[in-house]
């Protein structure tokens, strides 16, 4: 297994690079958020390989268009059998009970969506999708209170809105972290470090050398959490329009 060296912002993107015994330097560009890697040769100039992303620029962002059209043409229907996952654990959809309310519940292996009579697949997936961002909205504030202290940094708020191509972000002028409901799906582990990260911007805005070295020593682990986080689960990957904050 090689072993992620640094990480770099070109244009806007965040880069992970290797070092590896290899002769030519190789971008890769992964599922489901379009998450850049440059593979390169031991010795290789952090200019080179900037200027190596910056040259395939367009073909990097070509690459990630197709990956989302790919995920949203993934359509969803909703319907008794198909797998969803919440929190990193793999369950079978179950719309067999309907009741006047909305409701879902996990047991065992089955996730089940109740809903009134006759509601629809789009109904279906907005009633999951609610109690997704309620799933998410309720685990966040422990992370806050334990994280916060130990950082010595405050949120001012913390909102759950859908963005095609993050997890999460930090406004760092009005000291509010998003979060993407898709975090509901992933490991509480993964959520965690994404809540570190978008907390340690209000200690340091980039992602340079001062922010990696702040999240070597706060959360040792977090490459693997992220590199978890990026894995597109088997079969599916689920993203939905852009939509309210
Ligand atoms: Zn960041």
């Amino acid at each position: 297994m090689s072993t992620v060296n640094s990480y770099l912002t070109v244009a806007g993107l965040g880069v992970d690079v290797v070092y590896k015994d290899i002769k030519n330097l190789h971008i890769s560009v992964y599922p489901p958020v379009g998450r850049v890697r440059v593979a390169a040769p031991q010795r290789t100039t952090e200019d080179a390989i900037r200027l190596a992303v910056v040259q395939r620029l367009s073909w990097i962002k070509c690459q990630r268009e197709q990956l989302q059209n790919a995920d949203r043409q993934t359509e969803r229907r909703m319907v008794s059998g198909e797998t969803h996952y919440v929190w990193g654990q793999r369950y079978l959809l179950d719309v067999s009970r309907s009741s006047g309310a909305y409701g879902v519940e996990t047991k065992g292996n089955t996730l089940w969506l109740i809903t009134p009579p006759e509601t629809d697949a789009t109904g279906r997936f907005g009633a999951l999708d609610r109690w997704y961002r309620r799933e998410l909205k309720a685990a966040v504030p422990a992370l806050l209170e334990k994280w916060q202290p130990i950082l010595g940094v405050e949120a001012d708020r913390f909102v759950v809105r859908r963005m095609k191509t993050k997890w999460g972000t930090c406004v760092t002028a009005s000291r509010t972290i998003w979060l993407n409901p898709e975090l509901a799906k992933k490991a509480p582990r993964c959520l965690e470090y994404i809540v570190v990260h978008e907390l340690m911007h209000l200690l340091e805005r980039g992602h340079g050398e001062k922010f990696v070295a702040l999240m070597d020593r706060f959360l040792p682990d977090w490459r693997a959490r992220r590199d978890e986080l990026n894995e597109a689960p088997l079969g599916y990957q689920e993203w939905g329009e852009d939509e309210r904050a």
